[in-house]
């Protein structure tokens, strides 16, 4: 049996020789509890502009399991991850995925790896606390799990892309079409045998974050679009409710014409013109958004290309 650990990065240079000496050490741990069980570091560079594929080059010359993919651009980090699980489902029993700047901890990777051979299919690795994230991360993720499970998207609270699944979940991943990658909540829709194990998540130990506001939001939006239609139902109450309001007005309004009172209403026209505009384009732009949605994917792109390989 074979496992790879998949290692999405993006101008990782700072982080890359520190992250290969962890996970080798927690990997012979492996190795030494279950002798017939190999591993591999499978790092996909996600078009990074810095020196992070040759200095995977060196690594993977220096250690028989390290390899990479180079990805021909800045796919970003979902499809990156795909093209490392996509590999994975090809060539290994099970594939670890986890973030390159080692926030989450891979002293429970042994865990995971035992409850894959107790006959789990995925293990999510959840994170106790964000102690080390700034209050704001914090809070913004935390609205974000709470409205992605109110606007009904399945996904573990305090889990991200930190998990394990096994061959056969891999290949009922790949059969997913879609485009607009969202793989936490992806993997909650397949089922199978599941576990979690908990951990605690550190301080990026080098490196600045490439999840800036701007993707995070961005991420935030793709996450709830792809998963939910209730946007765009909240938008036919909101209407709905609009309309009723506005039956209200015109009643009132025709009764006050009736009993001769002259309307002064040009402030309240006013507000309410602009305010219903504004509930308008709202509306629109989240159509928009679910438009844009089936327009990315009836174009079928692939999702990346992998312009070169350390192999
Ligand atoms: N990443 C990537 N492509 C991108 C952005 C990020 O492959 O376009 C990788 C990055 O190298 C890291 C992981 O995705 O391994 C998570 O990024 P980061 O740690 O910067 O995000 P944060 O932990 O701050 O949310
Ligand atoms: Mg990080």
């Amino acid at each position: 049996m074979n496992y790879a650990i998949v290692v999405p990065c993006y101008n990782e240079e700072a982080v890359l020789n520190e992250t290969t000496g962890r996970l080798l050490e927690v990997m012979q741990r492996v190795a030494e509890k279950h002798v017939d069980l190999q591993g591999r570091i499978v790092y996909v560079d996600d078009g990074s502009r810095d020196g992070t594929w040759s200095l995977l080059g060196s690594l993977s010359k220096q250690h028989p399991q390290v390899m990479g993919l180079k990805l021909a651009h800045n796919a970003g980090h979902q499809h990156a991850l795909w093209a490392g699980l996509e590999w994975a489902a090809a060539h290994v029993d099970a594939a670890i995925s986890i973030d390159a700047d080692l926030q989450d901890d891979v002293n429970v990777i042994p865990e995971m790896i035992d409850l894959f051979l107790g006959g789990k299919d995925i293990v999510y690795g959840v994170r106790r606390d964000r102690p080390t994230d700034t209050w704001f991360k914090r809070t913004t993720a935390l609205a974000f799990y709470k409205l992605m499970s109110k606007l009904g998207g399945d996904i573990v609270y305090n889990h991200a892309d930190y998990r394990l699944m096994s061959r056969r979940t891999l290949a009922a991943l790949m059969t997913y079409g879609e485009r607009n990658l969202f793989l936490r909540g992806m993997v909650r829709t397949l089922g199978f045998p599941q576990a979690m194990v908990y951990y605690d998540r550190a301080a990026r130990f080098a490196g600045e974050s490439k999840y800036p506001l701007r993707k995070m939001l961005a991420f935030a939006i793709d996450g709830i679009t792809s998963f939910s239609v209730r946007p765009l139902r909240l938008i036919s109450i909101v209407g709905l409710s609009f309309m009723l309001v506005a039956l209200g007005v015109i009643v009132y309004g025709l009764a006050a014409w009736l009993c001769g009172r002259t309307i002064q209403g040009w402030t309240s026209l006013l507000v309410s013109l602009w305010f219903i505009g504004g509930a308008l384009l709202v509306a629109l732009g989240v159509i928009g958004e679910y438009v844009g949605k089936i327009y990315a994917e009836v174009k079928r792109r692939p999702r990346y290309f992998i312009e070169e390989t350390t192999e």
